[in-house]
C-alpha cells in the first residue's frame, strides 16, 4: 500500500470512528478512501461476499451484477467514478444503514417486501430471483423444498434475509432452523456436516456451488419470488431517478451483458429482466 493510500484508509478509519461526516468505505476503484474531489458524492451498500453478485477480491475490488447496477445507476446520478464509494450491507443491517444515513442506497440483492417497505423506499424490481436449496455433493436425501418434511434437518440461513423468514412462517415444525450471521459460517457449517443444507436465493447458491462444485450443488425448484430493489431512505427524491437509471440500463443492453458476464459463468439460467415500476 502507497504511503498515500494507508494515510487515506488511516483518515478514513479516523472519520469513521468519530463521525460520519464523509463518505468511508471502499472506493470505487477498490481502495479504501475517502471520496475527494468536486460534485456529489454517493455511498451505496453493497454485498462483499456474494460471487457473481457482490464480491471482494484480492485486491479488494469489488465485482459483480450488483456492482455494476450500483455503477451504472451511481453513473446516472451524476456521481463520478472518485465520489462513489461502498460499504458492506450485511442482511440485517440494511434498513438501518439506510436510516442512520450511513449509505444512500443499496444494492444488494435486496427483496422488495412489505415489511422493508414500512422502513425504506423501493426503486425496481431490476432481478427477479427465488429461494431455493443448497446442499452437499453426495447428498441426495434432499432434492428440494417438498423434502423439507424432516424435523431432524438442519437448515442454515443468514439472519435478516427473506429466506430465514420464509423458513419460519412456512415450514415451522418441519425442520429445524439454524440461523447464521454470515453466508460464510453457513457454508462452513454445510462443509462440516453440522446443517444439512442452506437456504436463500438461488442466484446466490448458483455463485457458492460454482466456487466449490467438488462439495456443494444446487437442488429443486426455486419457491419464492425475490424482486429485488435498490434501497433508499424513505422520501429520498431520487427515486424516480434511481428507476429511469435501471430502465436505461436494462434498454441499453448493458443489464444483460452484465448478468451474462456474471451470472452466466456459474451456469445459471438467466431470467429476463423484469418490468422497473414507478
Ligand atoms: N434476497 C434475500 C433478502 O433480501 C436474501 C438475499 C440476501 O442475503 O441478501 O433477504
Amino acid at each position: 500500500m502507497s504511503r498515500l493510500a494507508r494515510a487515506s484508509a488511516l483518515a478514513c478509519t479516523v472519520v469513521c470512528i468519530t463521525a460520519a461526516l464523509v463518505a468511508c468505505g471502499v472506493g470505487a476503484d477498490g481502495g479504501l478512501g475517502v471520496s475527494m474531489g468536486p460534485g456529489k458524492a454517493l455511498r451505496v451498500g453493497v454485498k462483499m461476499d456474494q460471487p457473481g453478485l457482490g464480491m471482494r477480491a484480492g485486491d479488494g475490488t469489488l465485482h459483480g451484477f450488483d456492482i455494476d447496477v450500483a455503477r451504472y445507476v451511481a453513473a446516472e446520478l451524476g456521481v463520478t467514478e472518485a465520489r462513489l464509494s461502498f460499504v458492506e450491507a450485511r442482511p440485517a443491517d440494511r434498513e438501518d444503514l439506510l436510516e442512520r444515513g450511513e449509505v444512500d442506497l443499496v444494492v444488494a440483492t435486496y427483496s422488495i417486501t412489505p415489511e422493508r417497505s414500512q422502513r425504506v423506499d423501493f426503486a425496481g424490481p431490476y432481478f427477479i430471483a427465488g429461494q431455493a436449496l443448497l446442499v452437499r455433493r453426495q447428498n441426495s436425501d434432499i432434492t428440494g423444498p417438498e423434502s423439507l418434511d424432516h424435523s431432524d434437518w438442519r437448515l442454515c440461513a443468514v439472519v435478516g434475509t427473506t429466506g430465514a423468514a420464509r423458513i419460519r412462517a412456512d415450514f415451522a415444525g418441519r425442520v429445524s432452523l439454524r440461523e447464521s450471521a454470515s453466508y460464510q459460517d453457513c457454508l462452513r457449517r454445510l462443509r462440516l456436516g453440522e446443517v444439512d443444507a442452506l437456504t436463500t436465493d438461488d442466484v446466490i447458491l448458483a455463485g457458492y456451488a460454482a466456487q466449490q462444485p467438488d462439495q456443494f450443488k444446487v437442488v429443486g425448484k426455486p419457491f419464492s419470488a425475490e424482486r429485488y430493489g435498490i434501497g433508499l431512505r424513505k422520501g429520498d427524491p431520487r427515486r424516480p431517478k434511481v428507476n429511469a437509471a435501471l430502465r436505461r440500463m436494462i434498454n441499453d443492453g448493458s443489464w444483460q451483458a452484465s448478468a451474462g458476464e456474471h451470472l452466466g459463468r456459474s451456469g445459471y439460467r438467466i431470467p429476463p429482466p423484469p418490468t422497473v415500476e414507478g
